[in-house]
């Protein structure tokens, strides 16, 4: 075990709504799967992340019910944080932008870089809506686009033509909330002087070898065309009151704030094991700190760059992000997630359709959009379910398990006379056991579960091969030694799955005998057979296949209850129930 301390950080969901699968994949899952793989080779590793509730999206939602932001924030969060731990994410601290001591961290962080002279203020004329007596940010401001002419064309954007616009190009401008006609006010803005800090972010990108091909494309790219100053304050009330002298009523930017919630997350997990909050804080300041970041692509320059100029701004000697494992875009049946266009499945309703939260992780994580786009089809989940870890993956572990129990008396085998052949199967098995490290060490996670089945296929064509029942009959020590080779692959099927399908891989270890859980016994007793003379356990099928009818039928509920259950005021509130 190694001295230094890995901080994982997961994308802090934004919940005006809950996360779909797309969301799943790129944040809280990754980060999970690393996150376990790391505990299981006896590394230090502290997971954190939390929900993002301040901003105007959630204000607007909140008002829309009827409620206070404050209040609608909590139950959201609650509902988040509970759909996290039905989906097995194992996180040491999960907490939210409303922490006290994330609101006080960012105060005084902001405050810092406004003393070293980074921040500076800028007067602005900006969309005000009279009725709603809010400041309207771009995607709050809706118009006829001037260029195609398409209504509604929101501020920043035209869904229609493309074209990107300022919210003063849009032909009679609406508020997006309430329809009325914006005024256009005088306000105050306190600006990140980002160009001071290009030639630092961009010394970053280019020495940092670990980042991943889409982070540093995307990044130096921001970098060429150069950093401009960019607001941290908005007009919202819902936020972080803004620390800067002349600032009342302002809050920060979420977006500003939200990025540092790993560091305060990291402090208060500190007070929360009963230490010093500011032993979090040193962490963060120790050269030895590895930090890791699981995104999607549109959060990239957020943490490759906006994260990064904040730390190196206030010149307090924060450790950079160590790598940051950015995936592609998860696509549902060829489409992408809408909530508007009700296409996709949303987290919650996930577990209606197929209950085992394993099987999830595992198809999720077998088509894991690591290096393009990837697809998820009914179809093909079903087939990953039924046939790689039905058939493949759980038939040979049955197999052996089964063997052992009626063969042998359910007493591990002693592996003591091998022949050529034998010993082949293990060392390939053993290679393949090494390379589904190396995946995981590059956090090539897709990859590397893909070659932890290829593990099984090598155990079931040994076993179609090698007949190690017939073996038994005439000579029992190479029977032996032959199922105690099947018994050393399953081992290794086990250490190499654990991150993704924790349950299941947890009772398989106890099903092989071992009286130490799997983290301890931990990732290298993998290159070592299972002792001899451990008694196995009750042995019964891991996985069950699932029946594309009854999915299809599931399915077909689930979006004819769908058009009730996003009237209500609370979508989700079976779940906190
Ligand atoms: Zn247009
Ligand atoms: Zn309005």
């Amino acid at each position: 075990m190694s001295s230094e301390v890995w901080i994982i950080g997961s994308a802090w969901p934004y919940v005006n709504y809950i996360p779909h699968l797309g969301n799943l994949i790129g944040s809280a899952l990754s980060a999970d799967v690393y996150a376990r793989y790391l505990r299981l080779r006896g590394e230090k590793v502290i997971f954190v992340s939390g929900s993002d509730v301040h901003g105007t999206p959630i204000e607007v939602e909140a008002r829309k019910l009827g409620v206070d932001p404050q209040e609608y924030s909590e139950i959201m969060h609650k509902i988040v944080s509970e759909l996290f731990r039905r989906w097995n994410i194992s996180y040491d601290n999960y907490t939210s932008t409303e922490s006290k001591i994330h609101i006080k961290y960012v105060q005084e962080f902001f405050l810092k870089l406004y003393e070293r002279g980074l921040i500076f203020e800028k007067e602005d004329e900006l969309p005000y809506c009279p009725k709603d007596r809010i400041f309207l940010p771009d995607r709050f401001i809706v118009g006829t686009c001037p260029y195609c002419g398409y209504w509604p064309a929101r501020g920043d954007q035209c869904e229609k033509c493309g074209a990107l616009l300022e919210p003063r190009q849009l032909i009679d401008p609406r508020c997006a909330i309430c329809g009325s006609v914006p005024e256009w006010r005088k306000t105050k803005h306190w600006y990140l002087d980002l160009k001071k800090l290009e030639q630092d972010v961009l010394r970053y990108i280019e020495s940092n070898d670990r980042l991943p091909e889409n982070v540093k494309t995307m990044s130096l790219s921001i970098l060429k065309a150069g950093l401009k100053p960019r607001a941290v304050t908005r007009d919202n009330r819902w936020g972080i009151p803004a620390p800067f002298p002349g600032a009342e009523g302002k809050t920060i930017y979420v977006w500003f704030e939200a990025v540092l919630g790993y560091i305060s997350a990291t402090m208060e997990y500190m007070e929360r094991i009963g230490r010093d909050v500011n032993e979090g804080l040193k962490l963060w300041k120790n050269s030895s700190t590895r930090v890791v970041f699981f995104i999607g692509k549109d959060n990239i320059p957020f943490h490759s760059i906006i994260l990064p100029a904040l730390l190196i701004g206030s010149g307090e000697g924060y450790v950079l992000p160590y790598t940051i494992s950015a995936t592609e875009y998860l696509m549902y049946e060829g489409q992408k997630f809408s909530k508007s266009n009700r296409i996709g499945i949303w987290i919650d309703e996930a577990l209606k359709i197929i209950e085992n939260v394993d099987y999830w992780r595992f198809i999720l994580i077998y088509i894991r959009p690591e290096t393009k786009d990837s697809n998820f089809s009914w179809d093909q989940a079903i087939d990953i379910i039924n046939s790689i870890l039905n058939d493949t993956i759980g038939n040979f572990i049955h197999r052996v398990l089964t063997l052992i129990k009626r063969k042998l008396e359910g007493r591990t085998p002693r592996v003591c006379k091998l022949e050529s052949c034998d010993e082949k199967v293990r060392d390939d098995a053993l290679k393949t056991f090494k390379e589904v490290e190396n995946l995981y060490h590059s956090i090539k996670l897709r990859e590397a579960v893909h070659k932890a089945v290829d593990i099984a296929r090598i155990g079931n064509k040994y076993f179609n091969e090698r007949r190690p029942w017939d073996v038994l009959k005439f000579d029992r020590e190479l029977g032996e030694s032959v199922l105690g080779v099947g018994l050393h692959l399953v081992k290794m099927i086990a250490l190499s799955l654990y991150p993704v399908i924790p349950d299941s891989m947890s009772r398989l270890w106890r099903m092989m005998g071992y009286s130490r859980d799997i983290l301890e016994e931990g990732w290298r007793s993998g290159y070592e057979p299972v002792p001899a003379g451990l008694t196995i356990g009750d042995v019964s099928p891991l996985f069950s296949k699932v029946d594309r009818d009854e999915i299809r039928r599931r399915l077909d509920a689930l979006m004819k209850d769908r058009a009730v259950r996003w009237s209500r005021k609370f979508p989700w509130e079976q779940v906190i129930l």
